[in-house]
């Protein structure tokens, strides 16, 4: 079927700047490095400016603040010192990348002045300007940018644990190289023998919503190229009628998992597992089901880490309260009620985000926004909603997918149906993306 091609969309500048920039960039691009109209002037300040979490948006925002303003305090918190690449977990956990190959350290892009204090925030008191530390210090700011990333809850289906990542059939390509290299010698081992293989999905946002698609379109890849798909019977299953929200995706996706053997079970959030029997149950509208698998993708649902849901710069209600996630306005990225607080990354709560695309559109969003309000000006930059993913159909294959709050597809690349399968977003994902990625830790594009 040939899929509606949505509006061009692009903007004649970008277009410009991509011809004339090659295809470095224009790999850059398409992680939405392109897309903000975001820049702060450097401003002069001795404020004291607090980032909490020290990922994929926390070191790009370090980065800008610091070559931005002059003469301010920075200070991270963070006590994680590995820096993971997490985009490259779908293809250790397929066996396609190395685990070493998503290895990183953060110190390497640390700018320099900044104060580094390895600890875990374990309190937000946004009432009196000020974070605890679970090592017991209160550290006070005059601005905060909340970046923590997620919080993926293995004890929301039951009988899971993540020890149990890599045996008895079990695998999860989300949190870190380990699971996802544990997944691969499941997967390997399944795509060997066959069986029944089902791939779940939970109920709300959940970081890369491409990520179990792209887990089970590569496993379906591998069943092929080992010439053992016959011997497998494979199930995705999730927990509403859709696939995915922008709806010309979703549309593709409908016609291509069953196109290729995979049976859709609608409305089949995962309940919970029983590892010893390989038994998965999950909560239908028509009540409990069980189902026997010989491997499981399971996904947890996620919200926002504990300490920032449990505070008071969480959503209190709405949409986004169910997850705890962090208030923002969608399009400044400021805290509504404390308007000294910014947030981006996946702890937001937005209607589209939680990619590193969308942490490359947001964050110059963000900075530029607290620069505003400590030189004391209007808020004018906004981030769209843009997120995007080269959604892999096969090792070799994929479809760009980018899309903003509209829904709207919005391509960087004229050259790219993004309705049809094309060898380009595999090199994206394969080859150039991972540079970009590190070029926007430095907060350089
Ligand atoms: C399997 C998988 C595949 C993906 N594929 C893609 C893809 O193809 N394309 C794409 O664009 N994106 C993809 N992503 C998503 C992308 O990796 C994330 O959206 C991005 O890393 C989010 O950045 P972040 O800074 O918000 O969170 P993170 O990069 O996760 O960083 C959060 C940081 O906060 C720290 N932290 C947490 N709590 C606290 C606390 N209380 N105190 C102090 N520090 C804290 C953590 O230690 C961590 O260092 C994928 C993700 C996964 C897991």
């Amino acid at each position: 079927m040939k899929h509606p091609k949505g509006p061009s969309g692009m903007n004649p500048n970008r277009r410009k700047f991509l011809q004339a920039s090659g295809l470095g960039l224009a790999a850059a691009a398409s992680t939405g490095l392109v897309t903000s109209n975001a820049t702060a002037e450097r401003i002069q300040s001795n404020a004291h400016i607090v980032i909490v979490g020290a990922g994929a948006a926390g070191l790009d925002a370090a980065n800008r603040l610091s070559r931005e303003i002059e003469g301010a305090r920075i200070t991270i918190i963070d006590a994680r010192t590995e820096h993971i690449y997490q985009p490259g977990l779908t293809l250790v956990a397929t066996g396609i990348w190395q685990p070493t190959k998503v290895m990183d350290r953060n110190a390497r892009y640390m700018p320099e002045g900044i104060d580094w204090i390895p600890a875990r925030v374990s309190e937000f008191d946004p009432e009196a300007n000020a974070v605890l530390t679970d090592d017991g210090q209160r550290i006070t700011y005059d601005y905060l940018m909340v970046t923590t990333g997620l919080q993926v809850n293995y004890d929301a289906i039951e009988g899971m644990s993540t020890d149990l990542i890599g045996q008895m059939g079990i695998g999860c390509v989300y949190d870190n190289p380990n699971h996802a290299e544990k997944t691969w010698n499941m997967i390997n081992a399944f795509t060997d023998t066959g069986g029944v293989g089902l791939f779940t999905r939970p109920p709300g946002p959940v970081k890369c919503a491409g990520a179990p698609l792209k887990v089970t379109m590569l496993t379906e890849d591998l069943f092929e190229r080992k010439g053992t798909r016959p011997a497998a019977d494979l199930f995705y299953t999730p927990p509403a009628k859709g696939l995915f929200s922008q709806p010309d995706i979703n549309e593709f996706l409908k016609e291509e998992l069953p196109s290729r053997g995979v049976t859709l079970l609608w409305d089949h959030p995962l309940k919970g597992i029983e590892p010893e029997l390989k038994r998965a149950t999950f909560q239908t509208p028509e009540g409990q089901k069980t189902l026997d698998y010989d491997f499981i993708h399971v996904v947890p649902p996620m919200q926002a880490p504990e300490p920032l849901a449990k505070s008071a710069l969480a959503w209190q209600s709405g949409p986004f309260a169910a997850g705890h996630w962090m208030e923002v306005d969608q399009r400044t990225m400021q805290h509504p009620r404390y308007t000294n607080v910014f947030g981006s990354g996946d702890c937001v709560g937005t209607p589209i985000g939680k990619t590193a695309a969308s942490v490359k559109a947001q964050v110059p969003v963000a900075v530029a926004n607290l620069v505003s309000v400590i030189a004391d000006r209007a808020l004018t930059a906004q981030y769209t909603g843009y997120t995007s993913c080269p959604l892999i159909t096969r090792k070799g294959q994929g479809i760009l997918v980018e899309f903003d709050y509209d829904l709207k597809m919005v391509p960087s690349f004229p050259f790219i149906d993004p309705y049809e399968k094309h060898w380009f977003p595999w090199m994206l994902k394969d080859r150039m993306l991972h540079s970009a990625y590190n070029a926007m830790l430095r907060g350089r594009v």
